[in-house]
């Protein structure tokens, strides 16, 4: 076993395991590009290793280069911000043959194709010396696949943790230890972020609220701010894909999280689908849902005695407010029936003092 920052890691592939399959993939490809001499393109970081002997194994002349790839955190698309593409001629009418480290959910693929698809390349193919089939879920098939790996969070030979684990020469495997994910539901008022607030400490997870995510964007007047602002002021909810986005990247910006606490989302049926299959990719999933129960009128009272404090413009106006109960009640109640067929669903009374709820909250959870 080896720790990296948090995590612990067993061994899982042996240096001779993967540095036959690396031979394996190199006599693939020599026999197939023989006759030319093929650029490979390493994928930076990850790959550096795997290309390293690769190259060493791959017995006739060829060419080398790498692109580093990285994501930004923007709101519309994710991009390439670096390219290192360093060969001798034009790669026009040469035979491209892309190494990747690993290949799991395939987005960085799909950039890399984008990425090529405008260049007139004789060929393209790619290898992968790991691939993680049961996650992948692009439409291009892989061309050349060193390893069928489970979905499971590898570290070592150039894939890292974290940074740390790529000078390994073996592969290790995440050891798991038990991770609680909770969804808080419940009307807007119903005391979600307050409970949030309390079962953080107490159960050492990340608290995650879109409703804040949204008003700190808006406050900062970034452009995820300005486009939520319409939606958020006339009570109205956010479009799915936006939303989604957002709440992907700021479980991505946890990685060492050991669980957490969704306080507002998901509020619809594609949100709650889009969360488990995300979830799936990082082997996570959803342990409960919990429901603040509490009356309308109750709640509308404790929404407008919050909006004299907090300035929220959705917290001052009985319209508004009623207009957020109806997107509750016609895109968010549904949910119920969604995580009950899981299993899932379990409810409280939002009723009471503040500490009484918790308690209520945490016999919930203990009980998972
Ligand atoms: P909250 O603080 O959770 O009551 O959220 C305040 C407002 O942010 C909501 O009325 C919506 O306009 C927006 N919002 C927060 N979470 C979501 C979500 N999961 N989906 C869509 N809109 C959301």
């Amino acid at each position: 076993m080896i720790k990296l920052h948090d995590k612990y890691f067993k061994p899982y592939l042996s240096e001779t395991e993967i540095l036959s399959a690396v031979k394996d993939l190199a006599d693939k490809i020599a026999i197939d590009y023989k006759d030319e001499v093929p650029i490979f393109v390493g994928v930076l970081n990850g790959a550096f290793m795997f290309v390293s002997d690769f190259l060493k194994s791959y017995p006739h002349p060829c060419e080398v280069s790498f692109v580093k790839m990285s994501s930004y955190g923007g709101l519309t698309s994710t991009g390439i911000v670096e390219t290192l593409l360093d060969v001798s001629e034009d790669i026009e009418d040469r035979s491209v043959i892309v190494l990747e480290d690993i290949i799991d959910t395939g987005r960085t693929l799909q950039e890399l194709i984008h990425m090529f698809s405008n260049i007139n390349v004789k060929e393209f193919k790619i290898a992968s010396l790991f691939y993680k089939s049961e996650i992948y879920n692009g439409e291009y098939t892989i061309d050349y696949v060193g390893i069928e790996i489970p979905n499971k969070f590898i570290v070592g030979y150039g894939l890292d943790y974290n940074e740390l684990g790529r000078n390994l020469k073996e592969v290790y495997q995440l050891n798991q230890k038990h991770m609680i994910n909770l969804v808080l539901f419940g009307k807007p008022g119903a005391g979600k972020g307050t409970q949030a607030q309390f079962l953080k400490d107490q159960y050492n997870l990340e608290h995650i609220s879109t409703g804040d995510l949204f008003r700190f964007n808006m406050k900062n007047d970034t452009d995820l701010g300005k486009l939520a602002k319409s939606y958020i002021d006339n009570g109205d909810l956010v479009p799915d894909e936006v939303t989604i986005k957002m709440l992907e990247d700021a479980v991505d910006k946890n990685p060492d999280a050991s669980g957490f606490i969704f306080d507002g989302f998901p509020r619809t049926t594609a949100q709650a689908e889009a969360l488990d299959k995300f979830l799936a990719t990082k082997n996570m999933k959803i342990d409960a849902t919990i429901a603040l129960e509490a009356d309308d009128e109750i709640l509308i009272q404790r929404l407008l005695e919050r909006g004299k404090v907090s300035g929220r413009s959705d917290d001052q106006d009985e319209d508004k407010i009623r207009n957020r109960f109806d997107e509750y009640n016609q895109k968010t109640a549904p949910l119920k029936d969604f995580y009950e067929a899981q299993g899932k669903f379990h409810r409280v009374n939002g009723i009471g003092a503040i500490d009484e709820i918790t308690m209520r909250l945490g016999k919930v959870i203990e009980e998972l």
